[in-house]
């Protein structure tokens, strides 16, 4: 089937052999292949006019003359021929033009698939608006905007090669190409549109223009039935890296390249280079105070999965080498004075524990300064995370979670950066008595401590009114049997 190499190929040796010729008649065999048009007004359009140039878009070829436009749409088997008047009419010839100079031009097809259909303009922009056209995506061989591809596919719950293959996505690929870009990207045919990063997709038109490009300049590829009918052979084929190449190694790596089905269409993939992705799960993790979360996370870390602590960073930000330290200074000392910013910042640095003081004393201050540190700790850990996807896209990982403790995840309302959340729960007696020890304070200050954070059941109710899936982990029972339920919570995400 001709793609667009193929396509722009049939124009380039059209428009060198045929432009500036005058049709002197027409005959039309096969009249189904007119859309929106009759045979009559087909010829009536035409006969006289002189071919003045071509266009194309997508595999649209245009044929411009000086009053009209011909649109024509090779699908599957379509071809042209240029004879003389007096060749003989083959079988499957369904149209054909003759010239004022003796030659004529063939329209071939062996399927009857292919389309003709006139726009009584030669302006562009009317040739745009023809049906067929206006709704196709950008061009595969000349889009950057990846940015735009990216917003169509990250809803879709349909396989990346269908969704390419989807001409209002992006225009151009058919079923060669597709998969020959997919191989470049290393990405599997069957990774959903809705799992894909940004990334990926930069890479995937990326590739397309590289590899349309040069299919261009290769004048397109000759498979089975699509031969250029106009003197131009392709010669991709000598350039496919995996598209008919089943049972041969990969260029890569080496390993078999099979044949698959995705969508009805013949697909080939490196099995080893092109993996299905499952979307990376971003897994919030809080809990309720002194419950345990720092046993869960370290629980994490010991298990290999990424895990970017919010306290880290946080600590990070006030620290003297910190690149953020004078915009947080600045902004407290908007807001509190220079005075008082005195009082904990000096020598270039912050004094963590003069600063502890007023703002343990103070709940007001105490938010001014996390409404000033939220927003940048959750710009980092938005890096951190697109970090580690790639991370785990280019190591070609099965563990597909990153994790993110943060304390006040839900009270900060830090869910929209988390696809899970895990809380972290304890039994209350268990939770006062570890707070008596680890902050050194009697039983009646140990409850108030803990009345004055949101609860387990507020954290809940967060999670259903935002309507994000979380599971409730009990850590009160032993840190195998954590461990163990950390495992299981693993696996159900
Ligand atoms: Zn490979």
């Amino acid at each position: 089937m001709p793609e667009l190499p193929e396509v722009e190929t049939v124009r380039r040796t059209l428009e060198a052999k045929i432009v500036g010729k005058r049709i002197k008649n027409i005959e039309v065999f096969y009249e189904k292949m007119l859309e929106d048009i009759n045979t009559k007004e087909f010829k009536k359009s035409l006969i006289g006019e002189k071919l003045c140039s071509f266009y194309r878009y997508g595999k649209y070829l245009v044929f411009i003359f000086e009053h009209v436009s011909l649109i024509s749409h090779l699908r599957m088997e379509g071809k042209y021929f240029i004879k003389t008047v007096d060749d003989p009419i083959e079988k499957h010839e369904h149209i054909v033009f003759e010239f004022e100079d003796g030659t004529s031009l063939r329209y071939h097809d062996t399927r009857k698939f292919g389309i003709m259909t006139i726009v009584k303009s030669v302006d562009i922009q009317d040739i745009m608006k023809y049906k067929g056209i206006v709704k196709l995506g950008p061009e595969a061989n000349v889009s950057t905007d990846f940015e735009g591809l990216y917003n169509k596919l990250k809803t879709k719950n349909m396989p990346v090669k269908t969704l390419l293959l989807d001409q209002e996505n992006l225009a151009g690929l058919g079923n060669i190409y597709v998969d020959e870009v997919l191989f470049k990207s290393k990405i599997h045919p069957l990774t959903l549109g809705k799992d894909l990063i940004l990334d990926q997709v930069k890479l995937i038109l990326d590739n397309s223009r590289e590899i349309l490009k040069y299919a261009i300049e290769c004048g397109g590829t000759t498979i089975r039935s699509y031969t250029s009918s106009l003197g131009v052979t392709g010669r991709f084929q000598i350039n496919l890296m995996v598209h008919t190449k089943v049972g041969q190694p990969c260029i890569n790596c080496g390993t078999t390249i099979e044949k698959t089905v995705v969508g009805g269409r013949g697909t080939y993939i490196c099995p080893s280079c092109q993996k299905v992705y499952k979307k990376i799960k971003v897994v919030g993790v809080t809990g309720v105070i002194a419950s345990g979360k720092t046993a869960v996370t370290d629980y994490l870390k010991q298990e290999n999965y990424p895990v970017i602590d919010a306290d880290e960073i946080s600590r990070d930000l006030l620290d003297k080498n910190s690149k953020y330290l004078k915009t947080i200074v600045d902004e407290l000392t908007k807001k509190w004075g220079k005075t008082k910013v005195d009082e904990f910042y000096y020598e270039g640095a912050i004094d963590r524990k003069a600063l502890g003081v007023i703002i343990f004393n103070d709940t007001s201050k105490r938010e001014d300064l996390n409404n000033i540190m939220h927003p940048i700790v959750k710009k980092i850990i938005n890096s951190d995370i697109l970090r580690q996807k790639n991370a785990i896209i280019k190591k070609i990982e099965e563990k597909t979670l990153i994790f993110v403790s943060v304390p006040l995840l839900l009270e900060a309302k830090y869910e929209d950066i988390c696809d899970y959340i895990m809380i972290v729960s304890c039994k209350e007696d268990i939770i006062v008595e570890r707070l008596m020890k680890r902050d050194n304070i009697n039983k009646e200050y140990a409850l108030k401590k803990m009345a004055s954070q949101m609860s387990l059941s507020e954290k809940v109710a967060r999670c259903e009114e935002i309507g994000i899936d979380y599971v409730v982990l009990n850590n009160d029972t032993g840190l195998s049997d954590t461990y163990q339920k950390i495992n299981e919570v693993i696996k159900n995400i």
